[in-house]
């Protein structure tokens, strides 16, 4: 083994991580005074959630009567059920502080006429506990929403003196009798290591989408963050459960937001008929987006698609107003342009529903907290260790996220985790001494990639993977294309030992980075099917043939997959099902909101 000098370095608090969760924790952790350090392995506005166009939800009632209450509800429905009450309850009622927040910051929304943050309907979001027309919640900076959350939390954290550590890549946690005390970190650019000690750590890693062949998510979303967990002996919660978008570019997976259907866009098969009214009589194309992604497929399979292969469908968005293209989605159509060809004035776009959304995760409790589930504590807590944004499951997504409702999950819970980190860190204490032979550990295993010199190719192991995902872990599941998947993952799992890396320096050596980073996809991978062939039900995103109702009495429950090499460790965690609170607020009484069909 080589020997790596590093240099340490002694912090309250290390966020992993600088998309919308790591800026918004590590913006309130240095607001409170924490010496607060930001590592990141992209620059932060290079974070994925720079990528966010549609929107963000928060029911301020600007474009119409609103509530918290209602926002819950749609949150839980939704969620098929399985998100956990007191965190869809806290998300609901916090979120539209934390927008209004954001606007004091400086994020530069879109305006209605009176000046009032814009709001655009988008899919499974409505009135009256479901029971009344769709609701304008989602508050948006044109399709560039993302983009201005990122830049606005950015300079708002280097005013409060947050200190970022850019291009750094974290490579595993420090864990010291029962505890985490810190991460180890490369530095990619002059190769040195560096030791962050801390209090508490957060990872904000973002999901790993490119466990898959096409996701609409960027390169660097490899779900790091879960593979160090994984690593440190902790679980990750409901990873069957994976969202694809309806309308990824097909071809290249590019994201056409739900905004545009929003916005009055609508899809058509084959045959020009606006297939979701069929199938969604009231929401139609602004159905959850699980369901919309489902019919697609459907009338795919029924040999409705469109294009010379039959395989996608057709969003129109050429019968819009071109004042609306050019205010409401001046992205979209620059991004069909390039990545299809297609000016939406003229033709409808090609699309198919592609991967988007991991509503799995590290679980946590709503204050960000990491879960490590005991005999008889299904909540015990892991002591020093947060995990928020899409890396964390709280859980407010369940079996499927609502579009706009991650924005908010990251600046909801990257604040909740900053004022529980001004309850739980003293800074006075002194932080705890460099646990030297977990470092050592962590090195050597970094020793052992850099050195790897077996038979599998790094990109050729990574491929692999990425087509049995998206042949066996796809829109829809059967025992047989899960057995098989689980079958195929373990076997190419078990390559992760015979990887061959070819470059051995220490300097923006992106072969050695993309093999630590496939070593981080391959724990999330396997868990996913591994749960998925499991879950003998339908619930949410996971659509299973051979079981196609959700079964609440069995299955409304958490999974808990502990993974162990290629080995997967498969128990549950109960479901919370109780709100805060239970009583009247705004004229509107909160009712316990028992599971029935979710239908649209
Ligand atoms: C194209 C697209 C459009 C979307 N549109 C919307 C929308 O309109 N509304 C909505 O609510 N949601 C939307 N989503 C979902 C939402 O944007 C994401 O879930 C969210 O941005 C994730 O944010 P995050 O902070 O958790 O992680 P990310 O923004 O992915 O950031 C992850 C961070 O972790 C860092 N990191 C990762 N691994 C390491 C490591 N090993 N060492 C150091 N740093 C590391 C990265 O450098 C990065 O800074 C969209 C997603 C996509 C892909």
């Amino acid at each position: 083994m080589a020997a790596y000098a590093y240099e340490t370095h002694d912090y309250d608090v290390v966020v992993v991580g600088a998309g919308g969760a790591g800026l918004r924790a590590t913006l309130g952790m240095a607001e409170q005074g924490l010496r607060t350090a930001c590592v990141t392995k992209v620059f932060p506005t290079r974070s994925h959630t720079v990528a966010a166009q549609g929107g963000i939800a928060a029911s301020l009632g600007n474009m119409g009567p609103d509530s918290w209450q209602w926002h819950m509800y749609d949150t839980v429905k939704g969620s098929d059920w399985l998100g956990d009450t007191d965190a869809m309850e806290y998300l609901a009622r916090e979120a539209p502080k934390a927008v209004y927040e954001l606007e004091h910051y400086g994020v530069p929304f879109s305006r209605t006429e009176e000046g009032k943050i814009y709001q655009r309907p988008f899919g499974g979001h409505t009135t009256e506990f479901g029971e009344g027309p769709p609701v304008q919640r989602t508050c948006a900076a044109a399709d560039r929403t993302g983009h201005a959350i990122l830049h606005t939390l950015y300079g708002q954290s280097l005013k409060q003196k947050a200190e970022f550590f850019i291009e750094y890549f974290a490579l595993d946690l420090i864990i010291t009798d029962g505890r985490c005390t810190g991460v180890v970190a490369w530095k990619l650019d002059d190769g040195t290591m560096h030791v962050f000690n801390a209090k508490m750590v957060v990872l904000a890693t973002g999901g790993y989408g490119r466990a898959y062949f096409s996701a609409t998510s960027a390169h660097t979303c490899t779900g790091d963050g879960g593979g160090m967990v994984a690593r440190a002996g902790l679980p990750l919660q409901d990873m069957e459960f994976v969202q694809f978008h309806p309308t990824g570019i097909y071809g290249s997976g590019c994201l056409i937001t739900e905004g545009a259907r929003g916005e009055g866009g609508y899809l058509t098969n084959s045959e020009g008929e606006r297939f979701m009214e069929r199938y969604a009589p009231t929401y139609k194309d602004l159905a959850s987006r699980d369901v919309v992604s489902r019919c697609m497929t459907i009338e795919i399979r029924e040999g409705r698609g469109v294009g010379e292969h039959k395989d996608h469908i057709h969003l129109h968005l050429d019968h819009l107003p071109p004042e609306t293209l050019h205010e409401r989605l001046p992205g979209i159509s620059e991004s069909a342009r390039i990545f299809a060809g297609v000016d939406v004035t003229r033709e409808p776009i090609p699309v198919l529903p592609t991967v988007h959304y991991n509503m799995g995760g590290i679980p946590t409790n709503y204050w960000g907290e990491v879960l490590n589930p005991q005999p008889g504590n299904p909540d015990a807590i892991f002591p020093g260790l947060m995990a928020v944004g899409e890396a964390g499951c709280a859980s407010v997504h369940g079996a499927n996220r609502l579009g706009s409702n991650s924005l908010i999950d990251l600046v909801v819970f990257g604040r909740a985790a900053a004022i529980r980190a001004g309850q739980v860190v003293n800074p006075a204490e002194r932080t705890a001494p460099v646990n030297k032979p977990a470092v050592d550990a962590i090195l050597g295993r970094f020793d052992r990639f850099r050195y790897a010199d077996g038979g599998v190719p790094t990109a050729e192991l990574r491929l692999e993977m990425q087509r049995t995902m998206q042949a066996d872990a796809a829109v829809f599941r059967t025992d047989k294309t899960l057995a098989e998947g689980v079958e195929k993952m373990t076997a190419v799992a078990g390559k992760i030992d015979d990887l061959k890396v070819t470059d051995r320096s220490l300097i923006w050596n992106s072969d050695l980075m993309e093999t630590l980073e496939l070593a981080n996809l391959m724990p999330n991978a396997l868990a996913t099917i591994v749960a998925a062939e499991a879950r003998k039900e339908s619930r949410g995103a996971h659509a299973h043939e051979d079981y196609p109702n959700r079964d609440d009495v069995n299955w409304r429950v958490h999974s808990i997959a502990h993974v162990e090499g290629v080995k997967v460790t498969l128990s549950t965690r109960p479901v919370h099902l109780d709100p805060l609170t239970t009583e009247a607020e705004g004229g509107i009484e909160m009712k316990k909101i028992a599971p029935k069909a979710r239908v649209y």
